[in-house]
């Protein structure tokens, strides 16, 4: 069958309302049977006329006594019917709908929707929904009715008719594509019930039956294009790196510290894909502060060490400058030369560091999305590493791999994710994790405070930065505007500067400064010139002071808790107590809840899972710069078991069959399925 047919072809939409469900993400036939209703009303409990009780939602079946028109005024008619059943009468009122008068004939039998009034012993039901009750079967009334997701223009009668026409129309040619094993073991519904149920269900139960075969489905399609695209990664064969033991040990011993367990097992891991043969394909999850950029480094070293050349590439300049600070003097200690690509890069200096990558002459590069540049070539491009991964989109990552020679790939995310969320967005990647923060660490404490307690938190500050530590003091967010956001800054930073810490020097950072204007600034905190530094969320990544110990963060409600986690990893990172203070005058339940994670956990795991579900999957779902796809009917927080279930099963069934030879029309579906436009770019 063809689903996918353009909607407007459907019987009872044409050309204007397809253009009205175009605006809801109703293209074809297909997205119309999958037009998950987005809650249902329980209008199957039909109650009798003399036991119906004020202000409750009920649906009768009567039959009308007779009908009245009333006007009232110049701009309003009513509608009056009368109707009964074997227990009473009740009057059913109608506003402006005059037309009705002729569909409701005296003796007509009907279901009636409405809220129910009693008023001096007779029962009112105004504006209710009607149904003529010719048929056994009832669309919108006398059963559980499903309420979808409606644009101006389209009422939920329309939608609900349409979808109720069509399945009758449609439903016996959907064709089955889950394996019959899967739908036995696990007591799924086959599609043409779970698509009549998740529309019409007769009951709660073949409702939950529904849903559940449905996530499942989704969430099945999703890791099967997954591993399926995984399994073509690692089929291409990768240059063998090794790693002699005099390799190894000069590099930690030209470190200033023993590496942490986590550290060491997490080189472990990279150790053994790049020794292969096959390309490494690494997430490495750590939490702020954990060291991820020495296993970087680490991983860099190597390569470059076996002659092929690496690379490293974060999201902004100060991170990028930053590393090189960093990895530039540990690796040309081991003899390696590094060089800093950006955007701000002199272009005469630019011009010579493309040359060089591109004759070999230059093994590892640092540098921002100025890399993936069309004109930057490679010699022999064989380690990327991508710092603060989410921040990039899968184009980008895939534009550098494209420069190497299928490259071993390490990617750095600092935003811990729930399980369930790394399967879905990253199941293609093998995961490490640093879970262990460097010894010595003192978790930040976290505070607290009223906007009335700002002289005390202001005198705190002071106390510290006195004893010669620097603070940071973070601006309220403005999400709609970069430019009022920098404005604000600004305003924040004289006033500390004129009225509040005179005996200081305050900086700031902002981002619609230059990029030279916001290094320099860095330079300066970095180099203690700067003693408070005031700030918009531009601190926010991977940013590495460790004599900062403070951080004021204004307005705290206006962060997400991710974010606030992320700020607050810019201190505590040395071994001097550390702390962040939160001034909110909390408004919401939410903002309340959010501050008091904070103050309880410094966790990023545990954060991650209590942002996500304070959020909402109704707000992830819908933002793809995360990546996440659109899931119509999976949960990934609620439906977490099925996610699961789907994973297990992809992989069980990829084993025995990885090309689904004797699955066509799930490898049809798999090939075709929309929720895969997420992955489609790489
Ligand atoms: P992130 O994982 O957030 O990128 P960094 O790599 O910037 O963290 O490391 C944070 C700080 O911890 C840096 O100053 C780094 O030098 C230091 N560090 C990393 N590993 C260790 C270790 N094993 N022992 C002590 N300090 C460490
Ligand atoms: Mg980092």
């Amino acid at each position: 069958m063809a689903l996918d047919i353009p909607i407007q072809y459907v019987k009872g939409v044409g050309p204007k309302r397809a253009l009205l469900f175009k605006k809801l993400g109703v293209e074809t036939l297909n997205d119309l049977i999958y037009f998950i209703p987005k809650r249902y009303e329980d209008r199957s409990n039909l109650k009798p006329i003399n036991s119906l009780e004020s202000d409750t939602y009920q649906t009768v079946l009567c039959y009308v006594v007779d009908v009245q028109e009333e006007r009232v005024r110049n701009n309003l008619t009513l509608v009056k019917a009368r109707v009964r059943d074997n227990t009473g009468e009740a009057i059913a009122i109608w506003f402006n709908q005059t037309y009705l008068k002729n569909i409701l004939k005296k003796g007509t039998k009907l279901y009636l929707y409405g809220n129910i009034t009693r008023r001096f012993g007779r029962v009112e039901i105004q504006n209710p929904d009607y149904e003529i009750a010719d048929s056994d079967e009832t669309i919108h009334t006398g059963r559980i009715i499903p309420v979808y997701p409606l644009t101006e223009g389209l009422s939920q009668k329309i939608v609900r008719g349409i979808i109720w026409n069509t399945l009758n129309r449609y439903i016996d040619e959907l064709e089955e594509f889950i394996p019959i094993e899967i739908l036995d073991k696990y007591g799924f519904p086959d599609i043409k019930s779970a698509i009549q149920g998740i529309h019409f269900p007769d009951s709660e139960e073949i409702l939950r039956k529904a849903r559940e075969r449905l996530a499942f489905e989704e969430f099945f399609l999703l890791q099967l294009a997954i591993l399926r695209r995984r399994m073509s990664l690692l089929e291409e064969n990768a240059p063998i790196i090794k790693v002699s033991k005099e390799m190894e040990e000069k590099f930690f011993r030209s470190l200033p510290f023993e590496l942490t367990n986590a550290q060491k097992r997490v080189i472990e891991d990279i150790k053994r894909d790049i020794a292969s043969g096959k390309s490494m394909q690494r997430l490495l999850q750590g939490d702020v502060g954990s060291g991820k950029t020495v296993v970087a480094a680490y991983f860099l070293y190597v390569v470059a060490s076996n002659g092929y050349q690496s690379a490293i590439m974060a999201p902004t300049e100060i991170l990028a400058q930053q590393h090189y600070d960093r990895i530039g003097p540990l690796l040309a200690n081991l003899g390696l030369e590094t060089a800093l690509l950006i955007g701000s890069t002199k272009e005469k200096e630019k011009q010579q560091i493309k040359e060089r990558l591109a004759l070999g002459e230059l093994p590892v590069i640092i540098g921002t999305h100025a890399l993936i540049q069309e004109d930057i070539e490679f010699k022999n491009l064989v380690g990327i590493v991508i710092d603060e991964q989410h921040r990039f989109g899968v184009m980008q990552r895939m534009a550098l791999r494209s420069k190497g020679l299928s490259p071993h790939f390490l990617v750095m995310s600092a935003t811990p994710i729930p399980r369930t969320l790394a399967l879905t967005l990253y199941g293609d990647l093998d995961i490490s994790v640093i879970d262990e923060l460097p010894s010595g660490r003192l978790p930040v404490a976290t505070y607290w405070a009223s906007s009335e307690q700002r002289a005390q938190v202001y005198n705190m500050v002071r106390k510290i930065v006195k004893s010669g530590q620097q603070a940071y003091i973070v601006c309220p967010l403005i999400e709609e505007s970069e430019k009022l956001e920098a404005e604000s800054a600004v305003a924040l930073a004289k006033k500390m500067q004129e009225e509040v810490f005179p005996e200081f020097k305050v900086g700031l950072l902002h981002g619609k400064m230059s990029i030279s204007e916001k290094e320099e600034v860095m330079n300066r905190f970095r180099s203690g010139d700067i003693n408070i530094l005031v700030s918009t969320t531009v601190i926010e990544v991977g940013v590495d002071v460790p004599n900062a110990t403070v951080m004021v963060i204004e307005n705290a409600e206006r962060f997400g808790l991710s974010q606030l986690h992320q700020l607050r990893g810019r201190v505590g990172r040395g071994s001097l107590k550390s702390y962040c203070i939160l001034i909110s005058d909390l408004n919401t339940e939410e903002a309340r809840e959010r501050i008091k994670i904070m103050t309880k956990t410094q966790n990023g795991f545990e954060i991650a899972e209590a942002d996500l579900r304070l959020r909402g999957p109704g707000e992830l779902n819908g933002t793809r710069q995360h990546g996440i796809p659109d899931f119509k009917v999976g949960n990934i927080i609620r439906d977490a078991r099925m996610l699961e279930l789907a994973r297990e099963e992809a992989i069980n069934l990829l084993r025995k069959d990885p090309n689904l030879s004797s699955y066509k029309k799930l490898r049809e579906k798999v090939d075709t399925s929309r929720i895969l436009e997420f992955l489609s770019t790489g």
